[in-house]
């Protein structure tokens, strides 16, 4: 094909665009493909692998496939996955998807199609109405096809949803924010993890309305790549349970005192210097891991460093939706800066719950409150 070019990723071979290995922004014509959503697919990979043999039906169908890259890998390097289903609305993208198919000897395991994504979706496939895994990798916000996802996945199944518009997500235009995902976010240190709850929240709280429930088993949030992955069963006694999971995070932008809360109060006041608190969400304030689907994903991960600095993180971490950065601790001492593994250990030491996130390498989440945090380093 003209103007595209062979690369490896994964242990698969992709056609891709040539243009979008050299620029510093993949280009969306003749189609699109970003190489550094790697380590987001190369997580994908992992995460699959693990649910597979939980699935009653191992179908996977990618809504947004591209290029083909994360539907193709899956093909070649998850072999517990019986077949593909990749749909984009870019036929030239859907003709590169075909012919590295056929470079990677799985064209029989994948079915293409070039249609719009939700009647894709609603389409299903051969013998199921539904799928067993349904991703959805947008350009942008997914709010507008969560519906369509949730509709088209299997009970017991999985769903994996990105979202890219960060700066919305992440506090820079709030009201868009509250009308795509119910919920306000927080521009501050840890937006990005508020950012993944709002996703989550509208996830949650979507699958009520369908009489479905989440439970989500693994999320990350990968430079401007937030994702979300959960398992979705078939009960309105599950969904009635929804809002359990729903809460506020507060911040004082004054102090930077934070907490989580159940209830809404817009009028709470910082308990260390009594300025009003800033509200984020509503949104998810449960676990956003699964310790046991992460552990099997890192059965799958060997030798890849970056994945497995991912799953330990979230494996140690604690169930505290919100988390503090190093140098915002060590601006506050005026010392060098502790290192994260060094402020944990000192944190516990003194009986405090702490631990890593997978959100930020350079932070960590503890119960304790910011000024018992400084006293406990000081
Ligand atoms: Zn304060």
């Amino acid at each position: 094909m003209e103007g595209f070019v062979e690369t490896v990723e994964g242990k698969t071979r992709l056609l891709v665009p040539e243009l979008s290995l050299t620029e510093r922004v993949p280009p969306k014509v003749p189609a699109f493909f970003n190489p550094s959503a790697k380590q987001s697919r190369d997580l994908s990979i992992l995460a699959y692998h693990a649910f597979a043999p939980r699935l009653k039906e191992r179908t996977l169908a990618d809504g947004f496939t591209g290029i083909g890259a994360r539907a193709l890998r899956v093909a070649v390097e998850v072999p517990e996955i019986e077949q593909v289903f990749a749909n984009d609305a870019n036929p030239i993208a859907i003709e590169a998807a075909r012919r590295s198919a056929e470079l990677n000897n799985v064209l029989k395991k994948c079915r293409f199609s070039i249609n719009e994504v939700c009647k894709f979706l609603m389409n299903g496939n051969d013998v199921e109405e539904r799928f067993g895994i349904v991703d959805l990798d947008p350009f942008g916000t997914p709010a507008r096809h969560v519906d369509c996802v949730l509709r088209a996945v299997l009970d017991d199944g999985l769903i994996s949803i990105t979202a890219t518009d960060t700066a919305v997500l992440c506090g820079v235009y709030p009201e868009v924010c509250l009308r795509r995902y119910y919920g306000r976010p927080l521009n501050n240190s840890y937006g990005n993890e508020t950012a993944l709850r709002l996703l989550t929240s509208l996830i949650a709280l979507t699958a009520s309305r369908l009489e479905l429930a989440i439970k989500p088993v693994f999320s990350h949030a990968t430079m401007h790549y937030l994702r979300v992955y959960a398992r979705v069963s078939v009960s309105s006694s599950d969904a009635n349970d929804v809002y359990s999971s729903i809460g506020y995070v507060m911040h004082c932008f004054n102090c930077g005192h934070r907490l989580a809360t159940k209830e809404y109060d817009g009028k709470a006041k910082c308990q260390i210097c009594q300025k009003k608190l800033r509200v984020g969400g509503q949104l998810w304030i449960d676990s956003l891991h699964e310790k046991e689907f992460i552990a099997k994903m890192k059965e799958y991960a060997e030798d890849d460093e970056k994945s497995n600095k991912i799953l330990d993180a979230a494996l140690e971490e604690i169930n505290v939706p919100y988390y503090f950065k190093g140098d915002e601790i060590s601006s506050r001492l005026k010392t060098s800066p502790y290192s994260i593994s060094k402020i944990v250990e000192k944190l516990r030491a003194v009986g405090y719950k702490a631990s890593k996130t997978p959100f930020n390498s350079g932070a960590f989440k503890t119960d304790a409150m910011l000024n018992q945090i400084v006293d406990a380093l000081r």
